[in-house]
């Protein structure tokens, strides 16, 4: 038995015309993902499923990353490997087209689980990932937009106010990226994101922290999406897997994880995936929307919703 599921990302999509160009890319990274998973590894599908979804500038991860307060991208991505628990990750990288793969350097390359900021930069220079800035027009739009509303209001300085952001302007919660897959034989989750629009200069999120937005051991695998915080202050991908080992498929594990979520830090925070070590899949969110797509033996057609 083999499966893999993506997502595209917890939040509200506002714009009705967008739902179905997120449902292409998420269908077109399962499918990529798929294809690796063919020829037997979950590790190559879930790098590949991501990178299809860090090159397609809808998404909030690689090309079409949100901007920090003060106008920088700052990526975060993470992947681990179930059966071995090796994980690599980078946080607040920038100039690169594929946090994903760098991810995976880290943790084939080094000894290190998480490397951040300048190290990662100049760690993925010296491993020949070239200069590339993965900015769009569209983001900086929407970064100015969202600025001015902020400064308007008098909210420049919204450290604490997150939550509430949230409930006003749904797009800081946008479009983060994961994969999750299970070979037969392991299970293997990744996970990237340029972060929650207009974060904090140097905050790290739930994405490349492993058991916060990432997690894989010999039971299961999860990836997180949502409000970082959340994500790390639950340990979420690893309570999701600890689900799993209690005795829950993935489908249940993920609407436990998802619970727990709302019971702490209500609705609207989190979405989740997860593919177990039988091959099941399950996905769970608090939030109005979570673009995801999912295949499986058996399965012709990738099934995907929103
Ligand atoms: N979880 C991501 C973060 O907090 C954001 C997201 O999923 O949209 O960085």
């Amino acid at each position: 038995m083999v499966a893999i599921i993506v997502h595209g990302g917890a939040g509200t999509i506002k714009k009705k015309e967008r739902i179905p160009k997120v449902l292409n890319g998420v269908r077109e990274a399962v499918l990529a993902g798929w294809k690796e998973l063919k020829r037997g590894s979950a590790l190559d599908a879930v790098e590949e499923a991501v990178k299809s979804l860090e090159d397609n500038p809808l998404f909030n991860a690689g090309t079409g990353s949100v901007l920090t307060l003060d106008g920088r991208v700052e990526m975060d991505a993470a992947i681990m490997r179930g059966k071995t628990l090796d994980a690599g990750a980078v946080a607040g990288i920038w100039g690169v087209k594929n946090p994903i793969s760098v991810a995976r350097k880290v943790m084939e390359k080094t000894d290190h689980v998480l490397l951040s900021g300048e190290g990662a930069v100049k760690f993925a220079r010296l491993l020949g990932f070239e200069e590339y800035n993965p900015v769009t027009d569209e983001r900086l739009k929407q970064w100015g937009e969202l600025r001015k509303k902020l400064i308007e209001k008098g909210e420049t300085r919204h450290w604490k106010k997150l939550n509430e952001l949230i409930t006003e302007y749904p797009e800081v919660l946008r479009s983060t990226v994961g994969a999750v897959a299970f070979d037969g034989e392991e299970v293997v989750a990744g996970t990237s994101t340029g972060g929650v629009f207009l974060k904090m200069f140097g905050r790290v999120g739930d994405t490349p922290i492993i058991g916060g937005g990432t997690y894989a051991n010999e039971v299961a695998g999860a990836s997180c999406t949502g409000l970082g915080e959340v994500a790390i202050k639950l340990a979420l991908a690893k309570s999701a897997t600890d689900f799993v080992r209690l005795g829950m498929n993935a489908q249940a594990a993920s609407e436990a994880a998802i619970s727990l979520a709302t019971k702490y830090f209500g609705r609207d925070t989190m979405g989740i995936i997860m593919v177990d070590s039988h091959g099941n899949v399950g996905f769970a969110k608090n939030t109005k929307h979570m673009s995801h797509a999912f295949m499986k033996n058996g399965m012709n057609e990738p099934e995907v919703g929103v």
